[in-house]
């Protein structure tokens, strides 16, 4: 047999070619990914440069919906080589929650989403808080006045009501009877100049159809001509654009702000589509083309009930700070829900969104299932954890701080043996982010990692070890092999004490030997094949076993890592704890069996057992005697 030329105890560049081609494609997981980018003018994107804007209301926090909205327009931004702009519709006042601005750019910040234009900091066309643009606004209510789309109208709030009840009692829609619209501009003007109080409404006559991005051609064509006229009397919509504090409505400071900001495509919730014909009819009257809209189906729970407080449309705060969500996570999340793409995985960072992005946006419900979040977070942690850098950092603060807090200082004190804490939780993430969801449940599932007497459950052998055949319930490979087999690996001294070595040994070590005979399948003739299939029970029997002593048989990091992990002296002592654990079990079971596989620690001839490598210490590193083939 052509035995692989190995070089034990060195890095990664001396082992066994197999070996070495599995280690690069695990290392390829970290490397850049080919994304397949589609075409321009392809899943609705621009040909150009979109200008797309966020235009929160500081009345609330960040939640999910609005994360996925200023996502989208960052992204289609991003991916058309644009600009992604902040605006803070602060048009009601009332109803402003103080600090909520500063959490807005804080979570926003915090998400990757940096605004090119924006409040803190500025652009070409600012200021970007509604607030400040009062006065534009009102320019623009006039000049409509001007042109006879708006008018005056000075009704006072008793009169409206009183017509809102009268019209309630009858069962119709809510309207406007059009009072104010035969005043002339001369007297319009005068009863103003005099400071009577007035609204400014559009003149809206119908709403025209919009082709959305995502739905098509859409609208209600509210009025169209008919409703208007009913009855009892004329009604027409006629929406305010202007209150009498002389505030713009969200309406009107909108359309101004995306016009005169140059807005391309405005990308928001559903709930503003019906309000949209109403817009395009602003754009109409002041004689402007309107931005594209696209907007972004509602996120439902799993029972389609729309996302609220209650089923967690919650603030994206508590996703981070509760939940300890990693913004990749969160992010890749939010892209998730509604879009659709066509690459192979759904893990993305944003910036390989910001590569394939489209408008490929699904109609109807979004169902949000946060079991995703979940996996997208452990699949961003691995990602992390192969690279290193900033995020991994963070991990590993985050776990440390989780640490301290689970367990006394003398705990962990005796544990690290002298160790820090960053340095003993660094590799354990790193060997098994692929669980790690928020510290607290990480360190949960790895508190065997974290304590010096570990209580294990009594030893029993993995199912399969058990000798069905037979009928007995003697184990296939006995305990005395195992101990030997854990005692040799013990043998690796502290300066070589790492997974590298520790999975090189388990590989090499031939456990065939140890096998009782009723492993090998019936209809195996050839000896290297009952020899290979020993083996393989052998090291499943021996993984099983091993991580029963250093684990408890806890799932975590696998057993070369843990060794490493837990450190030479007490992966030993855990082994040898165990060994006098199973000590008992082994001797009622010592009459039954074959020879244990034979080895001596001292690096003497293996022998004994039929098929036992006994001259390949391979698996012994620079500890294998020198004569060794
Ligand atoms: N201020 C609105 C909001 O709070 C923005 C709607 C829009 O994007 O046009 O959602």
């Amino acid at each position: 047999m052509t035995r692989p030329r190995y070089r034990l105890f060195r890095r990664l560049s001396w082992i066994c070619v197999q070996c070495r081609a599995n280690h690069s494609v695990a290392s390829n997981n970290s490397s850049p990914r080919v994304l397949r980018t589609g075409k321009k003018g392809k899943g609705g994107l621009p040909d150009g440069p979109a200008r797309t804007r966020f235009a929160p209301s500081p009345t609330g926090y960040l939640h999910l919906g609005s994360l996925r909205t200023a996502l989208f327009n960052y992204l289609l931004a991003k991916r058309t080589g644009g600009q992604f702009l902040l605006r803070i519709e602060d048009t009601d006042q009332k109803r402003t929650i103080p600090g909520a601005e500063e959490r807005l750019y804080e979570d926003l910040q915090w998400a990757g989403l940096q605004w090119d234009e924006g409040p803190n900091v500025g652009g070409p066309y600012g200021p970007y808080r509604q607030s400040e643009r009062t006065a534009l606004y009102r320019s623009h209510a006039e000049q409509l006045i001007s042109t006879g789309h708006a008018y005056r109208c000075f009704c006072s709030a008793e009169r409206l009501d009183a017509l809102a009840r009268h019209r309630n009692q009858a069962g119709l829609p809510i309207g406007y009877d059009r009072k104010c619209f035969d005043i002339t501009q001369e007297e319009s003007e005068e009863r103003a100049a005099k400071g009577e109080p007035y609204v400014v409404r559009l003149k809206a006559d119908g709403y025209p159809l919009f082709d959305d991005l995502v739905y098509g051609k859409t609208g209600q064509n509210r009025n169209g001509g008919k409703k208007h006229l009913d009855f009892i009397d004329r009604v027409y919509e006629d929406p305010i654009l202007l209150k009498s504090d002389g505030h713009p409505t969200y309406h009107l400071a909108n359309v101004v702000d995306d016009h005169t900001m140059k807005i391309t495509h405005v990308i928001r919730g559903t709930e503003w589509m019906a309000s949209t014909p109403m817009h395009v009819a602003l754009y109409n009257a002041f004689g402007w083309t309107p931005p594209q809209f696209g907007h972004v189906p509602l996120l439902v729970d799993k029972n389609g009930q729309k996302l609220s407080k209650r089923n967690a449309d919650i603030d994206i705060s508590f996703f981070r700070d509760v939940e300890g969500i990693m913004p990749a996570a969160l992010v890749n999340f939010a892209a998730l829900l509604g879009w659709s793409h066509t690459q192979k995985s759904d893990v993305f960072s944003l910036e390989e969104l910001k590569d394939i992005f489209d408008l490929k946006i699904t109609k109807g419900n979004t169902i949000v299932a946060f079991e995703k979040l979940w996996f997208l977070q452990k699949a961003h942690a691995q990602r992390f954890a192969a690279q290193g850098g900033a995020e991994f950092e963070q991990m590993v603060n985050r776990t440390c701080e989780a640490a301290e807090k689970m367990w006394s200082k003398e705990q962990l004190d005796s544990v690290l043996q002298g160790r820090t804490l960053a340095s003993y939780i660094t590799p354990l993430l790193r060997a098994d982010a692929k669980s790690y969801t928020k510290p607290e449940e990480f360190l949960t599932r790895n508190q065997t990692f974290f304590t010096t007497s570990l209580q294990r459950p009594p030893y029993e052998p993995a199912a399969s070890g058990k000798n069905a055949s037979s009928g007995s319930s003697s184990p296939v490979v006995p305990l005395s092999a195992l101990h030997t087999a854990a005692a040799a690996l013990s043998l690796v001294p502290e300066s070589h004490w790492n997974a590298e070595t520790h999975r090189f040994n388990i590989s090499s070590y031939d456990g065939a030997g140890a096998v009782a005979d009723s492993v090998s399948p019936a209809d195996v003739s050839d000896d290297e094949a009952a020899r290979i299939a020993k083996d393989k029970a052998f090291k499943k029997e021996l993984y099983h076993y091993l991580r029963w002593a250093l684990s408890a048989g806890a799932p975590g990091p696998g057993i070369p890592e843990t060794m490493e992990i837990l450190g030479r002296a007490e992966s030993v002592r855990r082994l040898e704890e165990a060994r006098k654990l199973t000590m008992s079990a082994e001797s009622q079971h010592s009459s039954s069996v074959k020879t244990p596989l034979a080895f001596s620690l001292n690096g003497g001839k293996a022998g004994g057992s039929k098929g036992a490598n006994d001259a390949d210490h391979s698996w012994m590193g620079s500890l294998a005697p020198k004569n060794n083939k």
